[in-house]
C-alpha cells in the first residue's frame, strides 16, 4: 500500500509545484523493484544483463551499467589511458561531470566554445585547441540534441584522437538515423531521475570497440581480471583473481537495474511525450520577439531532454524568479563549466567561450517531462505570455 501512500502525497503537492524535470514511476516499476527484494540477488545478478540487453536495443551498441553518469565518464577516460599531461577538447555548456573525471586522471581541459543555435561543441572551432598533448574530444548532447559528430569525428580521425560523446541527456535521440551510441568511441549515459529514463542513481558505458569498452569496463569493476586465459601467475585454487590495473566499484545494483528495465521499456512514449511538449512550446510560444526557441537540425531525432529558451532582452533573471514565484521550478543549464572557482582558481579567464557565456546568460530551461500536464503547459505558456507583454 505504499503506492497509494505515494500517489496521494504525489496528488496532496502536484497541482502547486512544476519542475524542469523529473522521474515517470508506475505500478510496474514498484513490482519490479519488490520483486528483486525478494530474489536471491540485490546486486551481480541477472538483471545487470537484463538492463545492458534493453540499452544495447536503444543504443545500437554493447554497453556495460556503472551507478552514474559520473561513473560513466570516468570509465570512459579510463579506457582510453588518460593520463597527467594529456588534453582533452570539450564545450564548456555541460554538468561539471564532463571535465571532473577527465582531472582525477590529471588531465588539463581545453574548452572549445559552443554552435550557439544548439548549445553544442562547435566542430569548427576545435581545430585550433588540438597539440601534441590532445588525446580526446568529449562532445555533450547538449538537451537531448545530438553534437556533429561526423565534424568531430572527422577531426578526430585527422589528429588520431579519441571521439567520447556524454550523452547524459541523449539516451533515445538518433544522428542521421543512427542512434546515439553508435557514434563516438565512448558513448556515457546518466539515468538520474531527471535524465530521459531513471535508476535513481545509474548510468552506462556503450561502445562498439571492444577492447575500449572491455577496459572502460574492467575499470568499472574493480580492476579484477577473472579469466585464466589473462592470469599472470598461477592460480592457487579457484579462488585465484589477479588485479593488473587499478579500478572502482562503480556497479549497478539489480535493485536498481530492475527499475531500469521496467522504464527502459517506455523509451519511446517517453520520447513521444517529450517531443510533444517541446511542440507545444514552439507552437505557443512563436511571435515573442524576446524569446528565442530552440532549433533543431534536420538530420537528428532527439529525445528532447530539456527545452533551452533563450530570454533575449536582458531580463532572464526576472522572468526566472517570476516564474519560481508562480511554483514554476525552471532551471539554468549550465553556467560554463569554467566559472566554478575550480577552474578560474587555476588560470582559466571569463570571456573563454563568449558564445557559451551569452548562451548562459540567456536560456532558462522549461519543464519537460512526462508527468507535466496540458493544465502544467498553459499556465506556464500564459504566465510566459503576460510577462513578455
Ligand atoms: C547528469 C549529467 C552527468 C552526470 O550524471 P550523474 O548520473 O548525475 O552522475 C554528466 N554529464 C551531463 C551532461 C549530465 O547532464
Amino acid at each position: 500500500m505504499i503506492l497509494f501512500v505515494h500517489d496521494r502525497h504525489y496528488f496532496i503537492w502536484r497541482p502547486f509545484l512544476i519542475q524542469y524535470g523529473r522521474q515517470s514511476l508506475n505500478r510496474s516499476d514498484y513490482r519490479a523493484i519488490r520483486k528483486v527484494l525478494k530474489s536471491n540477488w540485490l546486486t551481480i545478478g541477472p538483471k545487470v544483463e537484463e538492463l545492458e540487453l534493453e540499452i544495447s536495443k536503444v543504443c545500437g551498441s554493447e554497453n556495460f551499467v556503472v551507478s552514474s553518469g559520473t561513473a560513466a565518464l570516468h570509465c570512459a577516460y579510463a579506457a582510453i589511458g588518460l593520463a597527467p599531461g594529456d588534453e582533452i577538447i570539450t564545450s564548456p555548456m555541460t554538468f561539471i561531470a564532463t571535465q571532473s573525471t577527465a582531472l582525477h586522471f590529471g588531465a588539463t581541459i581545453r574548452f572549445g566554445d559552443i554552435d550557439s543555435r544548439t548549445g553544442n561543441l562547435n566542430p569548427a572551432l576545435v581545430e585550433e585547441l588540438i597539440n601534441q598533448n590532445t588525446k580526446a574530444i568529449t562532445a555533450v548532447d547538449y538537451a537531448g540534441h545530438p553534437a556533429d559528430m561526423d565534424s568531430l569525428r572527422k577531426i578526430c580521425n585527422k589528429y588520431k584522437l579519441f571521439l567520447i560523446e556524454d550523452a547524459a541527456h541523449s539516451i533515445g535521440s538518433t544522428y542521421k538515423n543512427r542512434p546515439v551510441g553508435t557514434l563516438a568511441d565512448l558513448t556515457t549515459f546518466s539515468f538520474f531521475p531527471t535524465k530521459n529514463f531513471t535508476t535513481g542513481e545509474g548510468g552506462a558505458v556503450a561502445s562498439k570497440d571492444k577492447v575500449l569498452l572491455d577496459a572502460a569496463k574492467k575499470f568499472g569493476r574493480q580492476g579484477l581480471v577473472r579469466d585464466p586465459k589473462y592470469f599472470l601467475y598461477e592460480p592457487d585454487g579457484r579462488w585465484h583473481q589477479e588485479v593488473h590495473k587499478i579500478g572502482l566499484n562503480y556497479r549497478l545494483p539489480d535493485i536498481l537495474c530492475a527499475l531500469g528495465v521496467s522504464q527502459i521499456k517506455r523509451i519511446q512514449k517517453f520520447k513521444d511525450i517529450r517531443r510533444n511538449i517541446f511542440d507545444y512550446y514552439n507552437l505557443n510560444l512563436t511571435g515573442i520577439d524576446d524569446l528565442q526557441l530552440p532549433s533543431k537540425e534536420d538530420f537528428v531525432d532527439p529525445m528532447w531532454h530539456l527545452y533551452p529558451i533563450r530570454i533575449k532582452n536582458g531580463r532572464r533573471n526576472e522572468f526566472f524568479e517570476y516564474l519560481w514565484n508562480l511554483n514554476i521550478f525552471v532551471q539554468v543549464n549550465y553556467v560554463p563549466a569554467y566559472f566554478h572557482p575550480i577552474f578560474l582558481e587555476n588560470g582559466y579567464q571569463k570571456g573563454l567561450c563568449p558564445e557559451a557565456e551569452k548562451f548562459y546568460s540567456e536560456v532558462i530551461s522549461f519543464p519537460i517531462h512526462p508527468k507535466i500536464t496540458k493544465k502544467d503547459l498553459r499556465k506556464i505558456v500564459s504566465a510566459t505570455k503576460s510577462f513578455f507583454r
